[in-house]
């Protein structure tokens, strides 16, 4: 047996001496660097006493080592557990005690704060600084640069990555080794990602998209990453004309569009850009291709599933859907409450299956159990529907769903309507208890830099746009829309924000 994940990467790496990721200060590593800091720091997590399936749980700066920390424990047969750098310390007390690992990394700064968490759970408190340094890069600098793969299965684990925390407290997605072998497999193909591709990577390594959709694509493309701390606007702007291609949530690209500086000619020479974990308006996706010429490709996903829809590479990407699921990926959409598959148009809930789909929640045997069908589909939360072409179009949350007088109201499609009304940069559709209706829709919407919104206009746009009963009957203008370390919006915040509202 080999190791599944890391057998495959190294399978499809090119030349060693190629670059497998610069960061801005052109610091590099080849790829025959990334074999031999990987085996550093899995030497390193076995001499602190991992052992095959033990967690690593990791919170530290975005730095190249902590990707090479990511490597070496899918080598040392580990569980990649990687934590939100936002976290406070009593939040990621709840983690790790939740995790158990055996190795936790975090940054010298917090390590006094964290030394009583790591301890209740017996694990090895080791940390690592944003320049990369700290007692693991002691340890690692200290071991020997060639390790031999721990043998793992297709279906053991490689890593438990928390949701991101939208609708409610964090869980725990198991990922096996194929789970993200698979999807990083068909990605690399579906997106005609080569060893010529030189990817702009400003997400954060937290999260899936960052982590596994980007890391893992380019390494099985034998490409490159600039790798980048976290987005900033002048860095990108400056860092575009080195890249193929970036990956990014919708605010990467409304900032983007926000600067005078991001122009057609910057990103002529551009492949593709990619853009998901948070809808992205369709009013963005038109005016990106207006000023650029580029029709950003969307595709959905999740943490419990990796990508499950993509818009096509080659073909028409419809702005305000995440296109066709991915080869190998079964949806559909049921009805939410019995899961019976409804028909072609119909708005219901959406399922999917496939070699994506996690292995389940970390120690939540109910929550697991509930949120698959008998046939092993998995209920994403998410509700859709499907085009006459095929097309996926999400229309929000079932959490996000309002019933008001017994209508079904779906956010994304009054959002698309607020969203078109001149000097609208944004908006977030919730539904508040109404005593008459049970839920009244209540806007909550963001102008464009300088443009002054009026709620009566508002209203008055929507009035012919909208049957009566999603029309929202209050309007709220603020500044910004609250949003999580994922750019996506928080209604909740929102929804306890305006509760009141109809009282
Ligand atoms: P939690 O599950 O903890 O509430 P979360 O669902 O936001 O948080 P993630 O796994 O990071 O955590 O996000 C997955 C969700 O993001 C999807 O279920 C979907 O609602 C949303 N999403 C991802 N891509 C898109 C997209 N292209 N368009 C619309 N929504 C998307
Ligand atoms: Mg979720």
């Amino acid at each position: 047996m080999t190791n599944h994940l890391f057998s495959e990467i190294r399978a499809n790496m090119p030349d060693l001496a190629k670059t497998f990721l610069e960061t801005a200060d052109r610091t590099s590593l080849s790829y025959g660097d990334v074999i031999a800091r990987s085996a550093r720091y899995a030497n390193a997590l076995v001499r602190l006493g991992l052992a095959p399936g033990d967690r690593v749980a990791v919170q530290v700066e975005k730095t190249p080592d902590a990707l090479m920390l990511y490597l070496a424990t899918v080598r040392a047969g580990g569980v990649f557990l990687p934590l939100n750098t936002a976290y406070t310390p009593a939040e990621i007390d709840y983690f790790v005690t939740d995790a158990e690992p055996a190795v936790f990394v975090c940054d010298p700064s917090r390590a006094d704060a964290l030394q009583e968490t790591a301890s209740k759970v017996g694990a090895s408190l080791q940390t690592l600084d944003a320049s990369g340094k700290g007692s693991l890069l002691d340890l690692a600098e200290a071991a020997s640069d060639t390790f031999e793969d721990v043998a793992r299965d297709a279906d053991d684990l490689a890593a438990i990555l928390y949701t991101s925390g939208t609708t409610g407290r964090s869980k725990g997605a198991m990922l096996s080794h194929e789970n993200l072998a698979s999807n990083a497999r068909t990605l690399v193909k579906y997106w005609q990602f080569t060893a010529d591709d030189v990817l702009l990577h400003a997400l954060p390594i937290f999260h899936t998209h960052g982590l596994f959709v980007a890391t893992n694509c380019l390494l099985m493309a034998g490409g490159s990453l600039l790798f980048l701390p976290k987005f900033d606007l002048d860095t990108v702007l400056g860092l575009l004309p080195r890249a193929t291609t970036m990956m990014g949530v919708p605010t990467f690209y409304t900032r983007l569009l926000g600067s005078e500086a991001f122009t057609r000619d910057l990103v002529a020479h551009i492949r593709l850009f990619i853009s998901g974990s948070a809808p992205l308006s369709a009013e963005t996706h038109k005016e990106f291709s207006a000023r650029t010429g580029h029709a950003i490709l969307e595709r959905y996903g999740m943490t419990e599933t990796n990508m499950n829809t993509s818009n096509p590479y080659e073909g028409d990407r419809r702005p305000g859907t995440v296109g066709f699921p991915l080869p190998g990926v079964a949806l559909r959409i049921a009805d939410p409450k019995t899961g019976r598959a409804l028909d072609q148009g119909d708005v219901g809930i959406i399922e999917v299956k496939g070699p994506n789909v996690f292995q389940g929640y970390w120690r939540m045997p109910e929550k697991t159990a509930e949120e698959f069908r008998a046939d092993r589909y998995f209920i994403t939360g998410d509700m859709g529907r499907i085009d006459a072409d095929g097309y996926v179009a999400i229309v929000g949350r079932s959490k996000d769903l309002i019933i008001t007088g017994g209508f079904n109201v779906y956010p994304a499609e009054v959002e698309a309507a607020i969203d078109e009304i001149e000097g609208v940069a944004e908006s977030a559709v919730i539904g508040v208890p109404h005593p008459d209706f049970g839920e009244g829709v209540v806007a909550v919407v963001a102008p464009k830099k300088g443009a002054k919104l009026d709620k009566p206009a508002i209203t008055q746009a929507l009035a012919d746009k909208l049957a009566k009963f999603k029309q929202p009957k209050q309007v709220h203008v603020l500044n910004t829309l609250p949003r999580n370390t994922m750019g996506k919006i928080q209604k909740n915040v929102l929804r306890d924000q305006f509760k009141a509202d109809f009282e």
